[in-house]
């Protein structure tokens, strides 16, 4: 039987460690740090996230500004607003909820946050210098899930990672962090032929497809360390993830559960990362 790797427990001990500085740090710099969420339209799972993450940055001790605009805000009008808030020496991070409107170009919104306060790390600079070895910030899920496989105490370097999904958010931040620490790297697909050939290879498998137990414990290899970062409703309404838990926790050696896995690290990593936006920008 795998054991279970608590992302649950594991984010909260990062949100305490974020309260302990941001207290530590008291009046040094006369404010806390702030984080700015906006969401756009009403997207009942986005208005979710958006609570999550705002109770978080309540939690650990940050100001936290929730901007939300109707669904019908021009593309103009949210750019303008972001650059209000690039502008406001007050304001460490911005997030945009996503996704936005379909008359709102994601890319053009992400690429106008200033890089210095992109807390999700989706900025194309910030993307840039991650595939190029520079200093970045690191998107919140995949900075998230390497926490997750450092605690199980493997050594990464050395290691047979297969990453099944190959999305910006993901699944291609997170082989290049798995090849950082020196693992050798797949990126599997929807046109990754005979699938469970390749992930029976892995001895550390990251699993963010979207596609409701797709992976079975005979796809993967005994011992192995599993990462599932799927979040989907199956027919009777249940949250359940990419991998199909009861089968594979039985050859998994660590495995994560969902919920209680990957989705708590993506907001303590979020807090994380805008408490290292404003030491920043109080250097
Ligand atoms: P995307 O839809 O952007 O990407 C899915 C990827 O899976 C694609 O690269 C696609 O391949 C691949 N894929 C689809 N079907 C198959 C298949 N049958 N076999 C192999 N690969 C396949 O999804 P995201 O990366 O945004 O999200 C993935 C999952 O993770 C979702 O369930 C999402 O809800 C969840 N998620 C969870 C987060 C958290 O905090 N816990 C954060 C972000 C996402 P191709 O490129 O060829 O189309």
């Amino acid at each position: 039987m795998g054991q279970i790797i608590d992302g649950k427990a594991i984010s909260a001990a990062i949100k305490d460690e974020v309260r302990d500085k941001i207290a530590q740090t008291g009046d040094r710099y006369g404010r806390k740090p702030c984080l700015c969420v906006i969401i756009v339209g009403e997207n009942p799972a986005s208005q979710v996230y958006v609570r999550n993450k705002v109770k978080a940055a309540e939690y650990v001790g940050m100001t936290s500004l929730k901007i939300a605009l109707p669904e019908d805000t021009s593309e103009a009008e949210l750019l303008g607003r972001i650059r209000e808030l690039n502008a406001d020496p007050g304001v460490d991070g911005i997030l945009v909820q996503l996704p936005l409107p379909r008359h709102i170009n994601e890319e053009k919104v992400i690429d106008t946050i200033s890089q210095a306060k992109d807390v999700d790390g989706f900025h194309i600079l910030n993307v840039g210098s991650l595939w190029t070895g520079k200093r970045c910030i690191q998107p919140c899920t995949p900075k998230g899930i390497l926490h997750l496989i450092r605690s199980t105490g493997i050594d990464i370097q050395g290691k047979r990672a297969v990453v099944v999904g190959r999305s910006n958010i993901v699944g291609k931040p997170v082989a290049k962090l798995l090849l950082d620490a020196n693992a050798t790297v797949t990126i599997a697909h929807s046109r990754t032929p005979d699938l469970a050939e390749v992930t029976r290879q892995a001895d550390i498998l990251v699993v963010a497809v979207g596609r409701e137990r797709m992976v079975r414990g005979e796809m993967i290899k005994p011992g192995a360390v599993v990462i599932d970062v799927g979040m989907n409703r199956d027919a009777e309404g249940k949250l359940c993830g990419d991998v199909d838990f009861d089968s594979a926790e039985k050859v998994a050696g660590w495995i994560t559960p969902v919920p209680g896995g990957v989705g708590p690290m993506t907001i303590a990593m979020l807090m994380q990362n805008t408490l290292e936006c404003f030491f920043a920008h109080n250097e």
